[in-house]
C-alpha cells in the first residue's frame, strides 16, 4: 500500500489498513554513513532511505548492502598460477586417495 506520512503516495510493504506497521510507527531518518547514497531521498521528517527503513541498522554488521555511493573492496591475490600445472596438481592428488 502507499505511504501517507513520511513518503506519501509511495509504494511501502509496511503501510498496512492500520498505518504503518514498522517499529515506532516510521521510518527513520538516515544514518551518518549514509550521506552520498543515491537512495536518499526527503520525506516529512527529514532525510530518509528509499529502500530500508531503520538506516542505521544497515549500518551495523559493516557497509549497507544497499549502499550506492561505497564500493567493497574485494582482495585479489595477485599469484599467477599456471592453469595446466593445477590441474595436473590436482588429478595427482586425486589419485592418491
Ligand atoms: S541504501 Fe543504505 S546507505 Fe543508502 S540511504 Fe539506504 S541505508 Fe543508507
Amino acid at each position: 500500500m502507499k505511504c501517507q506520512t513520511v513518503l506519501a503516495g509511495t509504494e511501502c510493504t509496511f503501510w498496512g489498513k492500520q498505518g504503518c506497521v514498522f517499529p515506532e510507527g516510521s521510518c527513520q531518518t538516515i544514518a551518518e554513513n549514509c550521506e552520498g547514497c543515491d537512495r536518499v531521498v526527503t520525506g516529512s521528517i527529514g532525510q530518509v532511505c528509499g529502500a530500508y527503513p531503520a538506516p542505521a541498522k544497515k549500518w551495523i554488521g559493516g557497509i549497507c548492502n544497499f549502499a550506492t555511493h561505497v564500493k567493497i573492496e574485494i582482495k585479489v591475490d595477485d599469484a599467477k598460477v599456471n592453469p595446466l600445472k593445477a590441474s595436473k596438481k590436482a588429478a595427482g592428488a586425486k589419485k592418491k586417495k
